[in-house]
């Protein structure tokens, strides 16, 4: 028995390291572990996240012998594509293949003079906000670092970018695809630093935003480790409302959250930074007059510009858009206190890329899917208004 359990234990193939998702100090670490000096870390970052080469025989700057150890106890490996779609808008969504029949989705949005890439953190999302499709999506497992900054890499070929043809580039990041990212701490922090290292994606940390639904012990966390860009899914100026819009402030307040986002700024060098509110409307959930003049009192001491996104429907969901009427009387009443306000324009909803429209393909390890499914009546999953 002992025998043939060590004649298995031989023949495993050798799980081989993953370099796709590691940051400038892993990739060092791991050169210095067998001996290799640690400036081939940058110059590994380069073939992969500038040049897109992922076959170590390709990066010609290293030795034959240096080429083939590589080879045979690392990779580079970044999920699959299985589908794209491209909106009449120019949006661009990504279905992304995980393991075990999970996807998530990645979404490219040009603009005049940039393109913002949404990036997925969590094969679904545990926090189930009650106006998110994701949330309805249930929750499988977090992404690990490769498969974040695989969707920056896959988006970058898919471009054009590391054949230097691209005639739309990534200018900036955002963290606000399916899942929360501050759940998935330490793999979201290894990717972010991928897209700020002058040797991978070299973003300016203004350009990449994460975005969180208010895990403050987190919010906390990444203060001490990164200087990112920070929005906050915000939604209701009260906890009454927050706590039915958004679960996790049953756990984690209003008073707190504002107060945790204040000392994120406080500890960056710049004093010039703001937080961006987000604020999806809802037609007569969220959009009354009251309810902005409520928000301008909450955010009084808060550095902040307002992100207002009007309400993407999908199937079986509580909630309507906001009128364009009280929209505008919304921004109105938070430009008079002072507030910079922007309104999100819905892009790419023709795909169902829209802001809280990802959904990919989740094997939901927490039921809520099947419980979302069944208070619907059916049984097909869940899918988007066109
Ligand atoms: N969990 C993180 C990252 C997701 S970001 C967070 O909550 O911030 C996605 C953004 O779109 C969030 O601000 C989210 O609240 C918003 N959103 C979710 N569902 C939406 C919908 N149906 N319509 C408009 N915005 C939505």
């Amino acid at each position: 028995m002992s025998c043939s359990l060590e004649v298995k234990e031989k023949l495993k193939p050798v799980q081989k390291t993953n370099l796709m998702g590691m940051p400038i100090a892993k990739v060092e670490n791991f050169f210095a572990e067998f001996g290799e000096e640690r400036f081939r870390a940058s110059q590994t970052l380069q073939w992969i996240h500038q040049k897109g080469i992922l076959d170590f025989e390709s990066m010609t700057n290293f030795s034959k012998s240096l080429r083939r150890k590589l080879t045979s106890i690392a990779e580079v490996r970044p999920p699959d594509i299985v589908n794209c779609e491209e909106s009449t808008d120019g949006t661009r969504k990504w279905l992304i293949q995980l393991n075990g029949g999970n996807c998530v989705e990645a979404v490219f949005i040009p603009e005049r003079g940039r393109g913002t890439l949404c990036v997925s953190s969590q094969i679904g999302c545990a926090l189930d906000c009650s106006f998110c499709a994701t949330g309805k999506q249930g929750f499988n497992r977090d992404l690990s670092a490769s498969e974040i900054i695989g969707q920056v890499w896959l988006a970058s070929k898919s471009l054009g970018k590391f054949d230097q043809i691209a005639s739309k580039c990534i200018t900036n990041i955002v963290m606000m695809g399916m899942g929360e990212p501050l759940m998935n701490f330490d793999n979201v922090v290894d990717a972010m630093n991928l897209m700020l290292d002058d040797h991978g994606y070299g973003l300016s940390k203004r350009r990449v935003t994460l975005s969180t639904a208010g895990v403050i012990p987190a919010i906390e966390k990444l203060g001490n480790v990164s200087d990112v860009s920070l929005a906050i899914s915000l939604h209701a100026p009260n906890d009454e409302l927050r706590n039915k819009l958004v679960p996790i402030n049953r756990k984690y307040p209003l008073s707190g959250l504002v107060s945790s986002a204040k000392r994120y700024l406080d500890k960056m060098p710049d004093n010039r930074r703001k937080i961006t509110i987000e604020y999806t409307l809802m037609d007569k959930v969220n959009d009354r007059s009251h309810h902005a003049r409520e928000l301008a009192d909450l955010l009084k001491e808060l550095p902040c510009k307002i992100n207002l996104i009007p309400f993407n429907p999908f199937h079986g969901a509580q909630y309507k858009r906001v009128t364009d009427f009280a929209m505008y009387r919304f921004r109105d009443i938070l430009q008079q206190h002072g507030y910079t306000v922007t309104i999100r324009t819905t892009r790419g909803d023709d795909i169902a890329a829209a802001c809280g429209q990802l959904a990919g393909q989740v094997n939901d390890k927490t039921r809520r899917q099947e419980r979302y499914k069944q208070k619907l009546g059916e049984e097909q999953p869940v899918k988007m208004l066109m």
